[in-house]
Parts: structure tokens; sequence; C-alpha cells
């Protein structure tokens, strides 16, 4: 696995030359840390514009994700990292999100999605919603996503696509803080877009590089290696007004910019609160896909918001064809599952990696439906065991599991207590 260590520092640096902000070309900057990782030859040194605020690496060695075409390409059933993506990885909700700031009923918006990924924004815009869409992808995720979700994907970069036509909206999440001239690469988005066209852009935040920051985020933010900037909110302003957009929104959220520009005003255009609940709606779609897989990750997901959203029978409803599925799968049952002894690989063979927080999300639901304390009993303590073993068996990936681990506990201590209080009464 990989290793990371970040210095964060007030001395000045003593290497010989920092060349100037790419954004705003500026010389006026801070040292502000440096980053030693296990894949890394040397260790970079990143500095932050005095003026802007950008974060730029001095020298940056970039690895990036592309793929060698070979097997791997193919076959997504054993592919370790694609499973877990889909299983519990992909932020769907993010993208949905997003697209759905967009003020439109009816009009068949075209969408040409840059970075796709697997391409969840793609199949909601098409096959769920009905309208046009096309995905830019250059990792082996593309190739998967066009197979199994049926949609428009190629295996292009930007600069390599050779569009046929041009779109109402250009989409790219997280892909411009990889791109050594961001610049170009707005220009080259605003080349395809329509004349009245929305381009829609998320990025790392700057403003979380600060040593308060929880550590696992701020590696995510730095990805020393594979990011080449990390913008401030004033950098990507200036990049889209150098680049003729005149009607710029900028959010910031949770460690992230969201930017929504145009050339005509975004009034009447955009919402200005979130619908989350078309997320869930598209999750309950996504949840009888065709792919056995893509329904499986879906469900739980979706079982997850039920919860949430105190939907306790529908959730209900969807937790008996999840335990159904959990028997037919991996051969599942209750009885045995305490003597297993796991192992780092048995969450993605012998049991989804979801299944520490499946349980947490089913004891909250049997509490709420009334089951007896032992049956709560018995679900946050699995819940607890099977969430600590995720954690230790994948740490890097185990964001979700590892948050859930103490409101577990708080929910075992207390449903034990109350099946304690129970039988002494009933004696
Ligand atoms: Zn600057």
């Amino acid at each position: 696995m990989d290793s990371y260590k970040l210095v964060f520092s007030k001395n000045i640096d003593q290497s010989s030359f920092v060349s100037p902000c790419p954004i705003c070309k500026t010389n006026d900057n801070e040292y502000l840390l440096s980053a030693t990782t296990s894949y890394l030859k040397k260790k970079m040194r990143g500095y932050r514009c005095k003026f802007c605020h950008t974060f730029y690496w001095q020298d940056p060695m970039i690895i990036g994700y592309e793929e060698k075409p070979g097997e791997k390409m193919h076959n997504y059933k054993n592919d370790i990292s694609f499973i877990h993506y889909l299983m519990i990885g992909a932020g769907i909700e993010f993208g949905i999100k997003f697209l759905n700031s967009i003020k439109n009923k009816k009009k068949n918006l075209s969408l040409l999605e840059v970075g796709s990924s697997f391409g969840y924004n793609l199949d909601y815009w098409s096959n769920y919603k009905g309208f046009f869409s096309q995905g830019l992808e250059k990792s082996r995720f593309g190739v998967f996503g066009k197979k199994i979700l049926k949609i428009n994907i190629a295996n292009k970069y930007l600069e390599e696509f050779n569009a046929k036509k041009k779109y109402d909206v250009v989409l790219s999440t997280d892909v411009i803080e990889h791109v050594k001239d961001p610049l170009g690469f707005i220009n080259a988005a605003k080349k395809v877009l329509s004349s009245r066209g929305l381009i829609m852009i998320s990025t790392p935040d700057a403003s979380y590089i600060n040593s308060s920051t929880d550590y696992s985020q701020l590696l995510g933010i730095l990805s020393p290696g594979y990011h080449v900037n990390i913008f401030s909110t004033s950098g990507i302003k200036q990049l889209f007004i150098k680049a003729g957009f005149g009607h710029i929104r900028i959010q910031q959220k949770n460690g992230q910019i969201l930017v929504i520009a145009s050339k005509f005003s975004l009034k009447n255009r955009i919402r200005l609160s979130e619908n989350r609940a078309e997320y869930i709606r598209y999750l309950n779609f996504l949840s009888t896909h065709n792919n056995e897989m893509v329904a499986e990750g879906s469900r739980f997901r979706y079982f997850k918001e039920l919860v949430n959203l105190s939907k306790y029978s529908e959730a209900f409803r969807i937790y008996q064809i999840i335990i159904n599925k959990l028997s037919v799968k991996y051969y599942f049952d209750f009885s045995s599952l305490h003597d297993r002894n796991l192992k780092s690989e048995c969450f993605l063979k012998d049991l989804p990696p979801y299944i520490g927080p499946f349980f947490f999300y089913s004891g909250i639901m049997q509490k709420h439906l009334n089951a007896s304390h032992e049956v709560i009993v018995m679900y946050f303590s699995l819940a607890l065991t099977f969430l600590k073993n995720t954690v230790k068996s994948a740490p890097h990936i185990s964001v979700e599991a590892s948050s859930l681990i103490e409101p577990a506990k708080q929910f075992l201590i207390e449903s034990t207590a109350n099946y304690l209080k129970f039988n002494e009464y009933s004696k």
C-alpha cells in the first residue's frame, strides 16, 4: 500500500527557484508544505500564491490514470477496484445533485461529460431522463460503463475529441486539477459549448489546505503525483473570466469548489437549493438494473437513503431483497456470521464491502420497526464487528465504515442496556 508524509512548514524555502503562480503569474508566493510518497521518486514542494491563493506544486511529477490497453481493459468481473467502486466507492450523489442545479423540466439538453469515469451521470441523463449525452474517459472504467450502462463514452481526451455538434451542457467533475494547462482546458470546453450553453466544473478547494483539515481529506485534495493545481475561488474565477465567460456562479461545499458559467445570464436557469429527491429516485431506478453488480451496489445505497428518510416500511422491502440476494450470492446466513474468520480479500469475494454499513442501517430500521431488544442488539453487534474488519482490511477506502464505528458502539450500548432491563422485568 502507498504511504504518505506531509510536512507543513513556516520556514522560508531554501530552494533557488520557485516558478510564478500558474494562474495569475505573480511571483509573490509562500512555501506551504512538502510531500513524500512511496510512489514518487522525489520530495514535492507545494506553494500558495499570495495574490489569488491558488496552491501549486513546484515541478510536479504527474503519474496519471491512463491505462495501457490489455486484458484488464475488458474483464471487469474480476477487477477488485472496479467492484469496490460499484458496491460502495462511487460517489453517485454528487454528480446527480450538481446536474440538478439546472432548471429544466422537459427540454432535451445535450450533455458532454469530460472525465465521466464509469458514467452514472451519463446514464442518469440518457437512460433515466431520456436526453442525449456523450462521455469522454481514458480509464478502463469508461470502457466498462459503455458496455454495462449502454451509454456513449469515447476513449479520448477533450483535446482529441472531434465534436460533430455543440453541447448545451459541458460537465467535468474533478478533472481540471489534473490538467497542466487549465485555461486551455476551459477554452477547449468552450469550443464544444452551444452559445447559450452551461459549463459546470467541480474541483478541490485550496482553502482546505491547512494542518487542521482531516488528514485523509487533505491527502485527497493534495493527491501528490496526480493533482497539478488546487484552485481557490478567486483563481478559478480568473480563469473563467479570461476564457470569456461573463456569468459565473461559484459555490464552496465540503472541500469542493463548484462552478457554473455561461456567456449568457444564469438567472432563472439554475436553482439555488439542492434537489436530493431526484438522486433517491435515480437510485431506485438503478436498483433494478439488469446488470446485477450495478443493481447490488445501488440497492444498498437506496436502502441507506430510505432509512435516513425514516421510510422504514419501504426500507424493509428493500432489506428483504438484499438479504435474499446475499444468501444466493455469498451463501450468507445469520447463524454462521459470527464464526467467519475475515481476511482482507473476504470483503469482495465472500461478503460485499457494504456489509458493515448495511447491518448498521438495518439496526436503525429494526429499532423503528419495534423489533425485540435481542434482535436490535444482534444487528449493532454485527455492524460493529464488520465495520471494524472493513477498516482493518482496507483503511484507505473505508471512510464510510470508519465514520460509523462510534455511532454503532453507542447504539450497541443503548440496545444492550434495554435488553438487560427488559429481561430484568420479565423474570
Ligand atoms: Zn495567483
